[in-house]
């Protein structure tokens, strides 16, 4: 037994390599890029620490380019789902009993790993499965999860620290164990980060876990497993299924001993997710714990006095970065009309530098979105903007997936600010801006408060100060998180917690203390040192 009480150092953010030419890490990439478009993997079911194959293979295609195949992954289905449940049940009794350094430690040294020797790994895969730039993936893969795998580990000290007070004869504690049961972990494709936190933040916590990852971003899941093995993670504490949904989940979510689900992505499949939990609730062990960070209907919103250049920077990397296939990305902006013509000039110049493309030609800042459906999806709200007579597309407009699911970045105009396009997700490079008397301000302010039904994130852009506590005030229920002169996009680790309500989800703040605390069931304890021999109290005694 170890005994020594110590401290785990508050981390830095990792910091971001830039990847100009030339640079050693530049290099590095590509040669990654290269061995991986030449070595296509096959991706096994990880159960217990074993590689689980179902012969039910499925192509792992890169979405800028139809041709390129990264790979097969085994789909999982029921029987590996029930399998997947007793590994982790099994495994979770050494796991939950080991002192919590030890359990800190696999994600610090996975952390150290992947700053390291993995780093051009997972951004090669991040790069290729989910088409994203060298850039977009080195604060995705790399960074943020590096983060969320160092900054996590000190939270847990912070929130295990938190002990009651002691008064009198008398010792007061608080025994922080992980909830009953296994928790269910279910990632979206767009974030490796997301993938890597959304199983490991329990399981810090002492929980094991079923994880299934997105069936468009099995790859670098592939690879979290591989650096979390070699980092230490026992065997069963955390089971990967690739596969899909529909077919996984059912199984899981009706065991009696799901103990949590920790789930991004879509609002419609979590609140999915709910019901079927809902739906019979009396059967289960504890109540589950039901985490989940879901869809957005991101805004800008510009007063007059805001600096344009600052506007227009902020809507182009918000909106365009990573096709707007961010939680994050703004989706809807309100201009008011004193300065549109302005930044619509400017705005449109910018665009029309940006280059799309393969995400192995570094000149690109756009790639392609991630698959038929999402393609098929977005390409329908372009086209009903089309047909709308109260809508303009004013640049972009056009799309093209003869070789990848490429569509170029748009900008619609809608009259109406409640408009569809205005409203609904979209999550594609395309942004609907109204643009609105610059006196109807604060009326216009409601407006975007009422307009969706999500609330994640929103930006207020002015220079004026009145202006920006208005905003806040007005706009106070409307995001997770709320920035003021930036982009609403980028939130990191330790710095921006990020999480939204209303339809976007429970708000959890993912990469906070909070979040860790839907993990963790305390117990309190009273260890009284002189306990009383007689049950009288004195007001009963004669006077
Ligand atoms: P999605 O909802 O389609 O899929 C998310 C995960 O759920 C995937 O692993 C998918 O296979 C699985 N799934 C699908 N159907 C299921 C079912 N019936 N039962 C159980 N699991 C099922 O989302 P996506 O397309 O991967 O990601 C995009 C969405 O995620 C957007 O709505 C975006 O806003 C949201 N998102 C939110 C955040 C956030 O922090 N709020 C972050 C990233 C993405």
């Amino acid at each position: 037994m170890f005994n020594g009480i110590f401290h785990i150092r508050k981390p830095e953010n990792e910091p971001v390599l830039a990847y100009a030419p030339g640079s050693s890490e530049r290099a590095e990439l590509k040669a990654r890029l290269k061995e991986m478009l030449a070595n296509p993997v096959e991706v096994p079911c990880m159960i217990a620490g074993r590689e689980v194959t179902t012969g039910d293979l499925v192509e792992m295609k890169a979405p800028h380019n139809h041709r390129q195949i990264l790979g097969r992954y085994h789909r999982a289905g029921v029987g590996e789902a029930e399998m997947a449940i007793d590994a982790a049940n099994e495994a979770k009794v050494a796991w939950s009993e080991m002192q919590w350094s030890s359990r800190a430690t696999v994600l610090l040294k996975a952390a150290e790993l992947l700053s390291g020797k993995y780093r051009q790994t997972l951004n090669a895969a991040t790069m290729l499965c989910m088409s994203k730039t060298c850039y977009q993936a080195e604060i995705d893969s790399a960074c943020e999860l590096i983060d969320f795998w160092r900054f996590n580990p000190y939270f847990m000290t912070e929130l295990y620290d938190d002990q009651p007070i002691s008064t009198g004869s008398f010792l007061n504690y608080m025994e922080h164990r992980p909830l009953e049961g296994f928790v269910l972990a279910i990632s979206p494709f767009n974030f490796t980060s997301i993938a890597g936190n959304l199983p490991t933040a329990p399981a810090l916590m002492g929980n094991a876990v079923v994880w299934k990852p997105s069936s468009t971003a099995v790859l670098p899941a592939y690879y979290i497993m591989k650096i979390l093995r070699e980092a230490g993670m026992p065997d069963g504490v955390l089971n990967m299924l690739p596969g899909p949904g529909p077919v996984i989940a059912p199984p899981v979510l009706n065991h009696l001993d799901l103990g949590g689900v920790h789930f991004t992505g879509s609002t419609y499949v979590f609140s999915t997710i709910w019901l079927a939990i809902g739906s019979d609730i009396r059967k289960y062990y504890s109540y589950p714990r039901i985490v989940g960070e879901t869809g957005g209907k991101d805004f800008i919103f510009a007063h007059t006095s805001t600096d344009p250049d600052i506007l227009v920077a902020a809507i182009a990397r918000g909106a365009f970065e990573y096709q707007g296939q961010k939680c994050s990305a703004p989706s809807r902006a309100y201009i008011p009309d004193s300065i549109w013509p302005r930044i619509k000039e400017q705005l449109l110049d910018e665009i029309s530098t940006m280059k799309v493309g393969d995400v192995c030609d570094f000149g690109n800042f756009i790639n392609a979105v991630i698959d038929r459906k999402a393609f098929d999806k977005i390409v329908g709200y372009i086209e009903f903007a089309r047909e709308d007579p109260d809508m303009e597309i004013v640049c972009g407009g056009t799309y093209d997936d003869s070789e990848g699911y490429f569509i170029q970045p748009t900008v619609v105009l809608s009259r109406d600010p409640r408009s569809k396009l205005m409203s609904e997700e979209i999550f594609g490079p395309v942004i609907t801006v109204h643009v609105y008397p610059e006196k109807r301000y604060e009326e216009m302010l409601g407006i975007c408060n009422t307009t969706s039904p999500y609330a994640l994130t929103g930006a207020i852009f002015a220079q004026d100060r009145f202006a920006i506590v208005q905003a806040s005030k007005a706009l106070r229920g409307a995001a997770g998180n709320f920035y003021i002169n930036d982009k609403p996009t980028g939130a990191v680790v330790g710095q921006q917690p990020f999480g939204g309500s209303r339809a976007s989800g429970t708000n959890d703040k993912a990469g906070s203390r909070l979040n860790l605390e839907r993990w963790n069931s305390p117990r309190a304890i009273k260890e009284t040192f002189l306990p009383p021999t007689d049950y009288r109290y004195p007001f009963l005694e004669d006077e």
